[in-house]
């Protein structure tokens, strides 16, 4: 391995691959992807590869907009098919604040071009009759959104990144960062030390930990969250959207001929990641409350992976203010995957001293220790 890089990416999952192939784009030389186990094995591939663009705060939105033309072109842009299926995130209001917060939402995303559609519960039953309505105030679909393959979009992403000479070592972790003086000096790994002036935290739900080793604090915790999937299930339509019943944190969508049904999440951090198939009672009750079908469902298996959580759901990207050269694109709080075109391309351009074509500085991890929080008018959903 070599003694000396320009960057270091720590984390090869979805966003250290995308800030990796995005780099490569930029003909950036010199950069060296480091991941513990194998690319994608973190949270990347336990996630349900939902795609959306209707979230409540503006920076979101801009981040879904700039990812869905990526998604739109990933395999003319990277030669692999991402399976993106366009069925529509069709979500559910059950009281009159939840409905009036996604009438502000929609609100929000019509000023930024975005074609959702507000739906009364009576239009909502004629499109998709196997769902009940009678509790609901309303819901909002929109068919830009959809869902796609995580693996696909991590060998897209690896496969451009090599091609532009991005080193990619697996099975390679990092156990310290050394910096002097405020500034970045080199990595140790199990497989020796990298000098770099350069290094990048992508590591996911270990965000927190690998900050600590470079004295930054990364204020980012993960939080186990479960996944089911049923047998061939041929009582609904073929397609169907991804439907999220916002009251309940609950959502399922179309897995082949079955169905994949969201388990629950966690109250507290950990990094436990075994399936409780106690678990199964409440996915149970969800399911059967809002497609009374689904008592005919067969649940057969299920995994559990983290979200990376920060204190306001929002990402954290940026450099480190105290250390020079240690950047974080962190705390993607259940939307890394859909917004990873976004991040790594915005990542890359910081990185190269380009104006970043998001702003990201209310990102900035400073926004905690200044208190400047980002609000958000009901907890986010997280899929
Ligand atoms: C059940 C579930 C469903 C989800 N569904 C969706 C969804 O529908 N849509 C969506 O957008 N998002 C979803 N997410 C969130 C999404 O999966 C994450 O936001 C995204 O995968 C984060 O990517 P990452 O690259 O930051 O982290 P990871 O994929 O976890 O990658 C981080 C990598 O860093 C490596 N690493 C850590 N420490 C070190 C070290 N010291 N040295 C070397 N390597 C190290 C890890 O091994 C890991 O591979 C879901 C998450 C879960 C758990």
């Amino acid at each position: 391995m070599e003694k000396t890089a320009e960057i270091i990416i720590i984390g090869g999952g979805i966003i250290g691959a995308s800030i990796a192939y995005h780099l490569a784009q930029k003909g950036a030389k010199g950069v060296v992807l480091l991941e513990k186990g194998m690319l994608g094995e973190g949270s990347t591939a336990k996630c349900a590869g939902g795609i959306r663009a209707q979230f409540s705060t503006e920076i979101n939105i801009r981040f879904s907009l700039k990812s869905l033309k990526f998604w739109n072109r990933f395999e003319e842009i990277t030669g692999v098919d991402l399976g993106f299926k366009k069925v529509g995130y069709l979500f559910l209001a059950t009281t009159e604040e939840e409905w009036a917060v996604f009438k502000a939402n929609v609100d929000l995303q019509h000023k930024l071009g975005i074609p959702v559609e507000l739906l009364t519960p009576q239009e909502i039953k004629y499109r998709w009759p196997f769902l009940k309505v009678d509790d609901l105030q309303g819901g909002t679909f929109c068919t830009w959104e959809g869902y796609a393959g995580p693996y696909e979009a991590i060998s897209g992403f690896a496969k451009g990144a090599r091609r532009g000479s991005v080193k990619i070592y697996e099975g390679t972790e990092v156990l310290g960062i050394h910096q002097k003086n405020g500034k970045i000096i080199s990595v140790r790994t199990t497989k020796g030390d990298i000098a770099s002036p350069v290094v990048i935290n992508a590591a996911g739900p270990y965000a927190g930990e690998v900050g600590k080793m470079a004295g930054v604090e990364v204020p980012v915790l993960p939080y186990r969250r479960q996944l089911f999937f049923t047998a061939p299930f041929p009582w609904i339509p073929d397609s169907i959207p991804l439907v999220i019943d916002f009251h309940r944190a609950w959502y399922f969508r179309r897995e082949g001929a079955g169905l994949l049904v969201s388990g629950p999440k966690d109250n507290f951090p950990s990094f436990n990641i075994n399936v409780d198939y106690e678990a199964m009672v409440e996915v149970a009750e969800n399911s059967i409350y809002r497609v009374p079908l689904m008592e005919k469902a067969e649940l057969n298996r299920g995994w559990a992976g983290f979200y990376e959580i920060s204190p306001d759901n929002h990402a954290i990207l940026g450099e480190a203010p105290a250390c020079q050269g240690f950047f974080l694109a962190n705390g993607f709080s259940g939307h890394g995957f859909q917004h990873s075109p976004a991040v790594g391309q915005v990542m890359a351009e910081l990185i190269l001293g380009e104006k970043p074509s998001i702003d990201i500085s209310c990102l900035s991890v400073d926004r905690f220790r200044q208190g400047h929080l980002i609000h958000e008018p009901l907890t986010a959903f997280k899929e």
